[in-house]
């Protein structure tokens, strides 16, 4: 017997009909003689739909109530499921987050997981039940509600399968796997057969929705494999692991990652430490910073452009007014929200030549302006202007996989 914990989203339970569609595909997995463990997302739009609901009534709603509010998106959809699979008639267990024995840390909106005590979800198992796991949620030390961000409950299928032994971790989603650009945008996007954690983690982290990045990270670091497949349309999707038996692709995907902003100080004293002072300052408030672009310093002066998240550039502006402009003297803070980070990531391009050359060729031959540019080993990413988004993933899609 075989421990199998599969994880659906949003829109493969959406309504009644998918709802179903999904038990059929746990309890045929269940009567295979395997122990199963069901992981489910909140039903298509309910968590936006709980977001615009907040926003009605408190925009600055404290994160505590809203992880209260948001949690509640994925209570329903595990007592629908379950209630699925005893009409199919098998016994089923739902279960939120704290409940199946998920502790995360205090940051409501973006807890961590920190253990997963997967006692009450063994003994359901040991009763021959099919268990069904609330995604995205879990509780502080402090016997709190939190939601582990955006996309969440992909961690908290690996998590589980992590903390489980699992023999396998399915990803099923709506579309049939892992594909070399977002494949509703790009029509002529391949699926991959399999793809290395390393690759995965990028592609993700640089705006592939279809996994949550931090869902790649733990299932490298506990050795789990992913399969990325649909739940519905039945065919071979994607496997997710250390060492892909193909030969490394050249570049395995394009992703685009819109929700990105730019910030300049323009104008900044040219001493030694400014860059410091004014990371350490955006740190402190914990302001991820990206791409960095320094110019070439004259007459005393320089300029320092950064990508933020769009979320959090409103508040970087603001420290940076006061600090660099009115503490430090420079001159002026700029902010572009309408702009898109868009990237390819390739293991093969660590011994390949050329790489960059070809999608700067790509975006010139699109009349696409580059604003900046940041690579690594295994990714180049582009900034340009927002509209001309889909436009430069079709573009560099096309030159490499044509
Ligand atoms: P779920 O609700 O199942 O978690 P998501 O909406 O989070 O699903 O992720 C699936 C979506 O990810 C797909 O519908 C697809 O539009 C998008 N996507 C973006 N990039 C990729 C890619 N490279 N391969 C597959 N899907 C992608
Ligand atoms: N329901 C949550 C969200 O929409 C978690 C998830 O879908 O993974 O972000
Ligand atoms: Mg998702």
């Amino acid at each position: 017997m075989s421990l199998i914990v599969q994880k659906f989203g949003g829109s493969s339970v959406a309504n009644a009909e998918r709802v179903m569609n999904v038990a059929k595909i746990v309890t045929d997995t269940y009567a295979k003689g395997n122990d199963v463990v069901v992981v489910v997302s909140a039903q298509g739009d309910t968590t936006d739909d709980l977001i615009a609901k907040q926003m009605e009534i408190n925009p600055d709603a404290s994160r505590r109530e809203k992880d209260m509010l948001l949690a509640a998106g994925e209570q329903i959809s595990i007592a629908l499921l379950a209630m699925a699979i005893e009409k199919l008639g098998y016994h089923a267990t739902s279960l939120l987050g704290w409940q199946a024995g998920f502790e995360t840390s205090s940051s409501h909106t973006s807890a961590r997981i920190k253990r997963v005590d997967a006692s009450r979800i063994q003994d359901e198992l040991d009763q021959n039940n099919i268990v069904v796991v609330a995604g995205f949620q879990g509780i502080s030390r402090h016997g709190d509600i939190t939601t582990l961000g955006r996309g969440g409950s992909d961690t908290s299928a690996v998590a589980i399968a992590a903390a489980m032994h699992a023999d396998l971790c399915q990803i099923y989603t709506d579309v049939e796997g892992v594909y070399t650009a977002d494949p509703r945008k790009v029509e002529n996007a391949k699926k991959l057969k399999e793809i290395s954690y390393d690759e995965m983690l990028e592609l993700a982290t640089l705006g592939a929705q279809v996994l949550n990045n931090r869902s790649v990270e733990m299932a490298k670091k506990y050795g789990i494999e992913l399969e990325v497949l649909s739940s519905m349309a039945k065919a071979s999707g994607t496997i997710v692991k250390e060492k892909p038996r193909m030969e490394k692709m050249l570049i395995s995907g394009v992703a685009k990652d819109t929700d990105i902003a730019r910030i300049s100080v323009i104008g900044v004293p040219n001493y030694p430490g400014l860059a410091f002072k004014m990371f350490s300052k955006l740190s402190k408030k914990k302001i991820n910073i990206d791409i960095i672009l320094q110019s070439i310093g004259h007459d005393g002066k320089k300029d320092i452009s950064f990508t933020v998240a769009k979320d959090r550039g409103p508040e970087a502006v603001e420290v940076l007014e006061d600090y660099m402009v009115n503490t430090l003297g420079a001159k002026e803070v700029l902010y572009d929200d309408e702009v898109a980070k868009i990237s390819i990531v390739g293991a093969g391009m660590e011994s390949h030549s050329g790489v960059a050359t070809k999608m700067f060729e790509a975006l010139y031959d699109a009349q696409i302006n580059i604003r900046m540019i940041s690579t690594s080993e295994i990714k180049i990413s582009v900034l340009i202007d927002a509209a001309d988004a889909d436009k430069a993933v079709k573009a560099i899609h096309s030159k490499f996989f044509d």
